[in-house]
Formats: structure tokens, sequence, C-alpha cells
């Protein structure tokens, strides 16, 4: 599922590197508990916000590791980042950071709220870091079945 959302993010960002990297062998083709649909949907919304808030360098990395029975999900960019105050308030309902900037960028600031919906409603977690003008990683969780 993974590797077919980048691969068309890589058809519709033609100027944008998207690389995939897994650390850890039984991830090899992990199985998580989360519907196909949803997955998609979270990585959907957090890649699509890698794109639009990137500014000169077009990469974006994902990395999957495992934690504790969980798997880890980190999306990398290297943009416009996210000051520290706003950082814990953007997978708020509505929440922007710098209204004019964003709003050049289009979107209503829903798209993380509905991510941190759906992985939490699978016991997952979801949070940010950031370093403004440098990139922003947004990282979720998901539980992984055991004994396949
Ligand atoms: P949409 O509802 O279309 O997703 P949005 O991108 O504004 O619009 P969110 O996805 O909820 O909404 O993101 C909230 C805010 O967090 C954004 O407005 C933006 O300021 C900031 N943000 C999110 N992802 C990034 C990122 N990768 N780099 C920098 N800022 C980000």
């Amino acid at each position: 599922t993974i590797q077919q959302v980048i691969k068309n993010f890589e058809l519709i960002h033609e100027d944008f590197t998207f690389k995939l990297e897994v650390y850890g062998e039984n991830l090899d083709n992990p199985l998580v508990q989360i519907s196909e649909n949803h997955l998609e949907q979270i990585l959907i919304i957090i890649l699509d916000n890698a794109v639009k808030y990137s500014d000169q360098i077009h990469k974006i990395d994902i990395s999957l590791e495992e934690e504790n029975g969980m798997v880890k999900i980190t999306v990398r960019d290297y943009g416009v980042g996210i000051p520290d105050e706003d950082l814990s308030k953007i997978f708020h309902r509505f929440y922007r950071v710098d209204k004019a900037r964003s709003r050049a960028r289009g979107g209503n600031g829903l798209g993380l709220s509905i991510a941190k919906q759906l992985v939490e409603g699978y016991s997952g977690e979801i949070y940010a870091s950031s370093t403004l003008g440098k990139g922003t990683s947004i990282t979720f969780t998901l539980p992984l079945i055991e004994n396949r």
C-alpha cells in the first residue's frame, strides 16, 4: 500500500524525489492492523503536506521501522518547517500555521486532524518534529500483526 501511494505521488509530482527506506527484517512485508483505505488516506494527507510545504528542496524521505510491536512510519521533508510553538497544534481541527502563508498554498487545516483520528482509531500515535526553515518529520505508529 505504501509503495503504491508513493508511486502515485511520483507520477503526479515528477519534480519530487520520494525515497522509501525500511529498517528491520520483519518489515519486508509488514502486516499492520488497519484497513488499506485508511492507511492510504493517512499517507496521502501527510505526503500531500510534505509536497505542499516544501520549498527549494524537492525531496521526501519515507521510513519504516519496528518498535515494540508497532510499525513506525515517518515522512520527512526539507521544506519550510513549523515553529516550535505551533507543533502541538497542527493536529487540531482547522489549525493552520501562519494563515497568510498557508492560504497561499490552499487547504482548510483539516488534513492532520483527520489523520490523527484515523491513527488513534487503530491505537496508534501521530506526532511531528520540525526545524523552521529546515524541514518537518511526521511520524505515526500502527500495531503490527504478529504470527501471521
Ligand atoms: P488541508 O485541510 O487541505 O490538509 P492544511 O494543510 O492547512 O489543509 P493540515 O494538513 O491539518 O491542514 O495541516 C495543518 C497545518 O500544519 C498546515 O496549515 C501547515 O501550516 C502545517 N503543516 C502541516 N504539514 C506541514 C509540513 N510538512 N511542513 C510545514 N508545515 C506543515
